[in-house]
């Protein structure tokens, strides 16, 4: 396995060397050379976690990220401040790895909800955990959280994550639902191996009184087991769920929004289906992304990466960051290219990017 996928980072850019503006127009916003804006903002907090699903972390985890070069929860919330109040950013995700593994979560999403009046706080999680926390995470200022979750089979649960915890996370949603960060989403990474189970999976989504949404699985796995000619894709998991349940298209709110959504068996439960690789919607991109180590990410599969933290650390200004951040986001690539014959993959994985 080549040690870029495991998760170092390969191309960081030196503080001394701005990204190219030019062209750019004089605005605030993080806009791109492609009339994009990016307003959603993705910050990843630790490359740890709970799990290793094999279509996302290598089983031994990702190397770890020496505690000096992960950013601080003083630093993330300076980033977000600076995110909501300059850059215009109008939603923040915590993701990872998996936020819950850092002890000071509350910490982030208190001293980040101070700065970022306006905005939402969000968070995706495996739930491990989940239930011995919630209550310390609303309180802080957490709005939203989407759960992952791929199979209700506990023995395909233990094969697929390399940890038999399915009970754990259960207890996740159980909390959050009762925590009232309803209508709750679960998110679900479409596989060949998973195929069998999806329909048992919506099943228990609709008793359950969640939102579950597929998503395509993208060549993010540390293992570099994704093939294209193997993936399973929106209209074979359509196929699949149609024998069980009636679905129907109702009319799309917002035709930019990533995932399609349909009406099951009527309604009022509905099925996502986030087909990232085979109905890309990177013409309408608006995420913007902060690596654990405080680099900005334009894309998920853009492997230059603006470092922000050599900036904070260096004593920069908040006018000097948001300068640099706008520029990392002009430079950002029209999109995943997946589809071209020299599609390369990125060095970082999933785990080390932040979903
Ligand atoms: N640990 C948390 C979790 O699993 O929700 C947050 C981090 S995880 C990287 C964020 C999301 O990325 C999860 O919903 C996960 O299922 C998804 N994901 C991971 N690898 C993926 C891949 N190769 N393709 C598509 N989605 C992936
Ligand atoms: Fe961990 Fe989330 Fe990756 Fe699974 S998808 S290994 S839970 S970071």
């Amino acid at each position: 396995m080549p040690a870029l996928a495991l998760g170092i980072p390969s191309i960081r850019r030196d503080p001394a060397q701005m990204p190219s503006v030019t062209g750019r127009p004089e605005v605030p916003g993080l806009v791109d050379r492609f009339g994009r804006t990016a307003r959603d903002l993705r910050v990843s907090i630790t490359e740890k976690c709970s799990l290793r699903c094999t279509y996302c972390m290598p089983e031994q985890g990702l190397p770890a990220i020496a505690r000096e070069n992960l950013l601080t929860a003083t630093e993330i919330a300076r980033l977000v401040g600076i995110a909501v109040r300059d850059l215009g950013v109008r939603d923040i995700r915590f993701t990872g790895g998996e936020p819950l593994m850092r002890a000071d979560l509350a910490e982030i999403i208190r001293r980040s909800a101070a700065v970022a009046a306006g905005a939402s706080i969000s968070m995706t999680t495996n739930g491990i955990g989940l239930d011995h926390r919630i209550h310390d995470l609303v309180d802080a200022g957490l709005t939203r959280i989407n759960i992952s979750l791929d199979t209700v089979d506990r023995d395909h649960f233990a094969r697929l994550t390399r940890r038999d915890r399915l009970p754990a996370v259960f207890a996740g949603i159980e909390a959050a639902k009762a925590a009232g960060l309803t209508p709750l989403k679960i998110n679900a990474v479409l596989m060949r191996d998973t195929l069998g189970g999806a329909a048992d999976l919506l099943e228990w989504a609709v008793v359950n009184g969640v939102r579950l949404r597929f998503i395509e699985q993208m060549p993010l796995d540390a293992d570099e087991a994704w093939a294209r000619d193997r993936m399973v894709d929106a209209a074979e998991l359509l196929g699949v769920l149609g024998a069980r349940f009636s679905l129907t298209q109702p009319h799309r709110e917002d035709p930019s929004a990533p995932a399609e959504e349909w009406l099951v068996d009527g309604g009022p439960a509905t099925v996502g289906i986030i087909a990232s690789v085979t109905r890309s919607f990177c013409a309408a991109c608006d995420r913007t992304r902060l690596t654990a180590e405080g680099t900005v990410r334009s894309c998920l599969f853009g492997d230059d990466e603006t470092d922000l933290r050599a900036l904070l650390r260096g004593g920069a200004d908040d006018y000097t960051i948001a300068d640099w951040w706008r520029a990392a986001m002009w430079g950002k690539q029209a999109g995943h290219g997946m589809e071209r014959a020299d599609f390369v993959r990125p060095a970082r994985s999933m785990g080390a990017i932040g979903g």
